[in-house]
Parts: structure tokens; sequence; C-alpha cells
């Protein structure tokens, strides 16, 4: 099943539970916008090479959209859409004034050199110009871009506007009007949820063991947070592969290894080598897909062993990979509230760029613990009450607050 399919498995079955009809479901499950924009790079060497970006506002009923931007070689229409519905939901369910959206261009971008990043980032953002804006669209990071790629984007668009607006993105540095704790913001977010999983098991965080597949932005510092919180973190990956450790792994020494230029995890010394498949299947407490869609599925589910599993990423789990594994009894926290704290502190960062009033790092996380465990105790309730699943009850509280507004805002003309 594709992204955009599981997206609208997801929306049928909350629209089902909230006895919506067929005329509101239509208008939740249609984007509102799309885009798809060349965007002409000139290589180093002097040839032109079109690529192909995107930009989907799938609503804006709440506010303006909200979401990342992504480059990577699969990113297509059909995952943007994807990607931009659960951000709709996600704003929604954390209690953000946002619509969602999502963009991505089609690039590897560890084929480019910095200069072709650049260029590129710089035109297909000057591309998006009549779309986004911090009153319109704010873009912020997503799988392969980061906050240099969002500091190019905020200086092209300050460029074309003839003054620095630092609102038109979030994820910035903190020297540009970025905020103190957004770097860390999702995987913290999902250590909350994590914790609230577990306390609401009757368990403490103490030596817990925990997987986390995808030591990029979001999974390395969850993997960093969980180890300082107790955890004992036995395997992390990336896209070439795992390494293992059941004696626990040491979490900062790899992202060190990385960040001094290691291209992978994998051969780190002292670890054991584990594929990216074994690794999901590993007898773990706690397991953090935090890499891309899709890879817990029909096939492997029910090899599944962790009791908890805590998505980092964006759509990782299948429909029908939820239904074995809710078969069996594992707790699924779901991608739109697991990882909402990343949109919760881009919302307090575009805040601070809009009033030029900079908070500091313990506001913002004492904020964003606070927003956290107020939307997960609203989905827990919701799933213990109508007896529906995390990610249903998720998904009914974020649809039904943006079917609301939409009632409430009445249908134009
Ligand atoms: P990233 O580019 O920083 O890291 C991605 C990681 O996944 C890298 O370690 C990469 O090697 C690995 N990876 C890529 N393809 C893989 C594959 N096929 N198998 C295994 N590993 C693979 O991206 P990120 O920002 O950390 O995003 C990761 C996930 O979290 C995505 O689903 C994204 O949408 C979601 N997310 C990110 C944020 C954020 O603030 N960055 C917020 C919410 C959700």
């Amino acid at each position: 099943m594709s992204a955009w399919e599981s997206a609208q498995f997801q929306l049928a079955e909350a629209v089902r539970q909230l006895g919506l009809d067929d005329g509101f479901h239509d208008l939740l499950r249609t984007p509102r916008r799309e885009i798809t924009v060349a965007v002409p790079l000139r290589r180093d060497d002097g040839h032109v090479e079109v690529l192909r970006g995107y930009r989907v506002q799938h609503n804006l009923t709440r506010g303006p959209a909200k979401g990342g931007v992504r480059f990577h070689p699969a990113t297509d229409l059909d995952e943007v859409r994807a990607l931009a519905m659960w951000m709709t939901w996600k704003c929604a369910l954390v209690g953000v004034p946002y619509g969602g959206a999502k963009g991505g261009v089609a690039v590897d971008p560890k084929k480019l050199s910095r200069n072709e990043l650049e260029r590129m980032t710089r035109r297909y953002m000057s591309e998006l110009i009549p779309m986004v804006g911090p009153e319109k669209d704010i873009p912020a990071p997503d799988v392969g871009t980061d906050e240099q790629t969002m500091a190019w984007m905020m200086d092209t668009y300050s460029i074309h506007s003839g003054y620095t607006t630092t609102g038109v993105v979030t994820g910035k540095p903190v020297s540009i009007g970025g905020s103190e704790g957004r770097g860390g913001a999702t995987s913290r977010g999902v250590m909350y949820s994590a914790f609230c999983a577990l306390r609401d098991a009757g368990l403490t965080p103490a030596d817990m063991t925990v997987a986390v597949q995808g030591f990029g932005k979001v999974g390395a510092l969850t993997a960093q947070y969980l180890h300082d919180a107790g955890c004992r973190v036995v395997a992390v990956s990336d896209v070439q592969g795992g390494v293992y450790d059941p004696g626990g792994l040491p979490t900062a020494s790899l992202a060190r290894h990385l960040r001094s230029g290691a291209p992978t995890v994998v051969g780190y010394p002292g670890t054991d080598p584990i594929s990216n498949a074994e690794l999901l299947e590993l007898d773990v407490d706690i397991l953090v897909p935090a890499a891309l869609e899709g890879v817990i599925h029909q096939e492997n589910a029910s090899r599944i062993r962790a009791r908890f599993i805590v998505e980092g990423a964006n759509g990782p789990t299948t429909p029908d990979a939820d239904q074995i594994l809710q078969e069996n009894g594992i707790l699924v926290v779901p991608d739109i509230l697991a990882n909402s704290g990343g949109v919760a502190v881009s919302y307090f960062e575009w805040v601070q760029d809009l009033q030029a009033y900079f908070w500091s790092e313990d506001e913002v996380n004492d904020r964003l613990k606070i927003m956290m465990e107020r939307a997960y105790a609203q989905v827990s309730n919701l799933a213990a009450e109508r007896k529906v699943s995390m990610r249903t009850a998720a998904q009914m509280i974020g649809v039904g607050r943006v079917a609301e507004a939409h009632r409430t805002r009445g249908l134009y003309p």
C-alpha cells in the first residue's frame, strides 16, 4: 500500500467513526492546492538538469499551511499528498493553528555538491514564492533537508521581498530567527510519547530496551534522549544498515562518528552488524521507526516483537500491519501524535519570529512537554472510550477538529 493509500484508508476509518457524510469526506480528503514545479539546476560542470519539485497544501481551514520539505529520489506527488494530509491532522491534534502541507524535490541530495544543493534549494524556493509566506504556508526540514536548507529558503524569500522575513520557514539556525530547542523537538516529543505509554503500562524507562530505525535528525536524538533517560538502546540503523549491541550502544559516540564524516553507522567498532529488516523484528521493549513510510507492512508485522512502537517517522506502518499489531497486543503510538513535537516547536518558532521576541530553551521544552502530554492523554482516553486503536483515536481528534472548523466557517460561496 502506498503512503497516499494508507493516508486515505486512515481518513476513511476516522470519518466512519465520526459519522461524517460523503460530502465532508470528499472535502477532507481532497488537497486544496497542489503545485508541481520544474527546478532547473546548473551542475558544477556547467550542464543543466531539470529536477521535479512539489508542494501540496492539503488543508488551510484552521490557519496557514505547515509542513516539511523532503529531498529524496523517491519523492513524488502522491507521497507529498499523503505527508501533507498527515500534517493537517497532526496540527489539529497537537493544537497548533495550522493546516497541513508538504513539499519536496525528487533528488538525492548526497549526490550534489554543496554549491549545487544551494542553487537547487534557492531555485525550488523561488518557484514556490507565490504559494508560501508567514501567513500562507511555512515550510520546515524533513528527510534530506536541514537547518542550512531552511536558511537558504528564508534568504531567497527575503531577497525577493526586499526585507528579512524570518517567519517564512521554521527549523532555521538560531542565529537567524530559529528557536532554541527546535533541533531536538521531534525527538523530545517521541521520548515524551514513549514515557506516556510506559507510564500507562506501569513501567519506567530504566533499562527498557530500544531499537531505532533511521539515525538521522529524528532517530539519532531520540536514541540519545532515551539513552540519557536510562533506556538501553541496543540497535540503530541508517539507509546502509544497522549496528547491534545487546549491552547497549554508545549513542553519543555514534552521532559524533557521523558528524565527523563517517557515511554510515555500519561497522562502528565494538558493534555487530544488523540489517534494517532484522532491526524491526528485534525482541525489544520499544521500537522507534524514524526513517521512511511503509516499513512495517503485512509481510513483517506478525514478526514484530516490540511491546511498544513509537512512530518517529511519518507513515511507517501500513493499515494492514496495524491490524496485525493490534491483534498481537502491540501498542502503536501513531505518527501524528508521537512525532508532533517538531511542528509544536515550529509553531513556537513562528510565534517568536512574528513577535521578534525569543524564549529560553527551558521555556520551549516545558511548553512542548505540556502540549505532548495533553495530546497523548486525549488520544489515549478516546481510544479507551471508543475501543479503537491509538491511531484511529488520534485521527478522529485531528479530523474531527478540522471538520468542526469547516462547519463553523461554512462553505464559500
Ligand atoms: P533525515 O534525513 O535526517 O534522516 C533519515 C534517516 O533515515 C537517515 O539515517 C537515513 O539514512 C535513514 N534512511 C533513509 N532511508 C532508509 C531506509 N530505506 N531504511 C532505513 N533507513 C533509512 O530525516 P528526518 O528528518 O530524521 O526524518 C525521518 C522521519 O521522521 C521521516 O519520516 C520524517 O517525515 C519524520 N519526521 C521528521 C520531522 C523533523 O522534524 N525532521 C518531524 C516529524 C516527522
